[in-house]
């Protein structure tokens, strides 16, 4: 199948003062056209700086420091200024986690539509662009008389982040990037804004990247998933496998964990706490969490394995003969 974008051996390095931050460590990744995919993680796994690297807008001091990220055969990150331009929202664009900072207070939403528009095609007559901009504040359901008129105070934050996605839709982008989209918002709020998403992927065929820390968020939305931790790339596959038999242990844990897939009374918490990404533990960087570790994965970095179709696993229980025999040796006790 056709891939929207191919990210190949992505890394991306923040050097502070304190030292070197690599917030996305070597990542292969796929965005298969026409699908929603989404990549989760906690707080600090990479995935913000995932979505803004391949729009090359990582901010400073972060730089991609080495990779390719492949669109219609060509490296993005060798496109010229002009180039880079019409990739940006014509074809990707992205919605922020906070629509009110990325709206501007002193425009109305009409001036904003006309200038975003503009800025990639100037000579597109007004009037075609409110023709658009109404169907799509129609699409995302707002009132389109009312919400071009307002200024963003005079809006909610669900409506402002869902004039965001309308925003984000008005150059008919092949990929929307949905960076935490619903976050700030409240559940009930949340839960009308992935419907809208899943109208616009349905109707319109638009392919989706979802970043998100919800993995109940990810088995209602998406149809592929990618497990991010400490920067890498742990799992990923279709979600239904993935749900059906999770491979790598954090990203059982990570079901364990939510709410919504499981009983209250059965939630397991992830034990420990986040990696210091200036001080990552060695070998496999889940270790001190796992459950599973054995002395091999102290020592040794995992690489990444196929376990069943289309389903790829970052950890040695599936591929590493010594933690097989570490395995043997516990069992043998
Ligand atoms: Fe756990 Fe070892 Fe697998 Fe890492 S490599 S997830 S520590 S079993
Ligand atoms: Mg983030």
């Amino acid at each position: 199948s056709e891939n929207v974008i191919e990210v190949r051996g992505l890394t991306v390095d923040f050097p502070l003062r304190a030292g070197n931050i690599r917030a996305v460590n070597h990542v292969n990744f796929d965005i298969p056209k026409g699908k929603i995919t989404a990549l989760v993680g906690e707080s600090g796994s990479g995935k913000s700086t995932m979505a803004s690297a391949i729009l090359r807008s990582v901010s400073s001091p972060g730089l991609i420091s080495s990779g390719e990220i492949f669109y219609q055969g060509e490296d993005v990150l060798k496109y010229n200024k002009e180039k880079m331009q019409r990739f940006k929202w014509s074809k990707v664009s992205m919605v922020f986690q906070a629509a009110q900072n990325a709206l501007n207070p002193v425009m109305t939403i009409r001036e904003q539509v006309i200038e975003t528009v503009r800025a990639h095609d100037a000579k597109i007559t007004e009037k075609k662009i409110l023709d658009k901009a109404k169907e799509l504040l129609e699409y995302v359901r707002l009132e389109p008389g009312r919400v071009l008129a307002a200024h963003p105070h005079e809006l909610s934050g669900g409506m402002k982040q869902r004039v965001m996605i309308a925003f984000s839709l008005l150059l008919n982008p092949e990929l929307v990037i949905l960076d935490e989209p619903t976050t700030a918002l409240d559940v009930i709020t949340q839960a009308y804004i992935f419907d809208i998403l899943a109208q616009i992927h349905e109707d319109m065929g638009t392919t989706m990247l979802l970043m998100t820390h919800d993995i109940g968020v990810v088995a209602r939305f998406a149809e592929r998933v990618g497990v991010m931790y400490a920067g890498r790339l742990v799992e990923v596959g279709d979600v239904y496998s993935i749900f059906d038999n999770a491979d790598h242990p954090y990203t059982s844990n990570l079901m364990k964990s939510v709410p919504s897939l499981l009983s209250n009374d059965d939630l397991q918490p992830i034990v420990g706490s986040t990696p210091n990404l200036l001080n990552l533990p060695s070998g496999c960087p889940f270790h001190p969490r796992c459950k599973q570790a054995k002395p091999v994965c102290k020592r040794v970095d995992p690489v990444m394995v196929e376990t069943g179709v289309d389903h790829l696993v970052n950890c040695h229980i599936h591929s590493n003969e010594e933690y097989a025999r570490e395995q043997h040796l516990d069992l043998e006790e």
